[in-house]
């Protein structure tokens, strides 16, 4: 089996409404950080039981902001101490403010195969209640940018459930992005999460809630538009072209191994999950004492049956009764039990022991994953 490396960039330009994620928007440690990063890499060279990895994730925070040679680096230091597959699928996270062609053609010489572009919307009004750094303008130019360095795997975020995007304008939009050469598309529900400055603003009366109606009718509107226009929804949120599919993430869903590097990323090894300290000073200082500070949480049975439905059951893959079977007889009978009701509202379908959600089940996945989860 192969493993992915997950590296956390903690730095953004501009702190986003919406966003939850662990970022600073001071850049002052930004050199200190990426030694710190590298450092990390070599401290935890023997987490992962197999030295092969199929897939490396800059992630963030917004890695668009290291340099071409700072993601050079990195990957060297990678390719050192692992045995990087030699097809393996390097993604960068990157925001279209940060994408020139220049830049663009440099990355992809430093070995980066695949983008992931935080375009979020194409429309102004939209991005300017989200607080985005960029505006549509730039979001359409990087995609030709991108195209022109050469990149062939693409990947675009959207959020939908905006106040501000009404059904026309998300039919259009989700109209032209099936007209770009993109092979891979993520598309998240707006969600006001708590301590973020967008539920302040809520809280205030200052910014509309997210209209819970108004989310499930763009997400119909989105599974319609993939199944018109040949898109695979592969996983709830994402949707690619045939044999695009996003190989770091099918992993996480598919419950394999993976090293998560910087501050706040999260490491999993199928028996225990630990996760480093989200805060960015505390983590230089931890990796500069020679300690890196992280938790760590052993998974009992009931988490992995949690986590295994969890995951599982939001992909195309679905959910398997032998790998339930696996965990025990209490899981199995509890599974069997809760999941005929959703079968008898015809919200999940069953194949030879494989559970999946259909249409219906999709706009419920988490009450329906909730349910299933095993209680004591
Ligand atoms: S760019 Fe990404 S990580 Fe940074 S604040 Fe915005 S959503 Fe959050």
């Amino acid at each position: 089996m192969m493993s992915g490396i997950y590296i956390h960039i903690p730095f953004c330009k501009q702190a986003c409404h919406y966003c939850n994620f662990h970022f600073s928007t001071s850049l002052k440690y930004k050199e200190r950080m990426f030694q710190n990063i590298l450092e990390e890499i070599d401290f935890r060279q023997h987490y992962l039981s197999k030295k092969n990895i199929s897939s490396i994730y800059f992630g963030g925070g917004t890695p668009s902001l290291l340099s071409p040679e700072e993601i050079q680096q990195i990957l060297n230091k990678i390719n050192t101490l692992f045995q990087v597959d030699r097809n393996a699928e390097i993604t960068l996270e990157a925001n279209p403010d940060d994408l020139n062609q220049n830049y663009l053609e440099a990355i992809k010489k430093a070995g980066i195969n695949r983008l992931s572009i935080g375009v979020q919307s194409f429309y102004d009004d939209d991005l300017s209640y989200m607080n985005r750094a960029h505006n549509a303008a730039e979001a359409k130019n990087c995609i030709t940018f991108a195209l022109n360095a050469g990149f062939r795997d693409l990947s675009i975020d959207l959020i939908y459930g905006t106040p501000s995007l009404t059904d026309e304008k998300w039919i259009a939009q989700l109209e032209k992005v099936c007209e770009m050469p993109i092979t891979h598309l993520s598309c998240y529900c707006l969600t006001v999460e708590p301590g973020t400055a967008l539920d302040h603003f809520v809280k205030k009366g200052k910014s509309r809630p997210v209209d819970e109606q108004q989310a499930a009718r763009q997400f119909e509107l989105l599974t319609n538009m993939s199944e018109a226009k040949g898109w695979v929804h592969y996983e709830i949120s994402n949707f690619a072209r045939p044999d695009h599919f996003a190989r770091h993430n099918s992993s996480y869903w598919k419950g394999e191994a993976y090293l998560g590097i910087g501050p706040s990323a999260h490491s999993y090894n199928q028996k225990s999950r630990q996760w480093n300290i989200a805060h960015n000073a505390k983590y230089m200082q931890a990796i500069e004492s020679g300690k890196p500070s992280f938790e760590l949480e052993e998974l009992t049975l009931k988490d992995r049956y949690n986590e295994y439905v969890l995951t599982s059951l939001r992909t195309i893959w679905g959910c398997d009764l032998k790998e339930i079977q696996q965990l025990g007889d209490t899981f199995e009978r509890w599974f069997l039990e809760t999941v005929q009701v959703f079968i008898a509202q015809n919200h999940i379908m069953e194949k030879e022991g494989i559970y999946t959600l259909n249409r219906s089940g999709k706009l419920l996945a988490d009450f329906i994953t909730a349910e299933l989860f095993y209680g004591e």
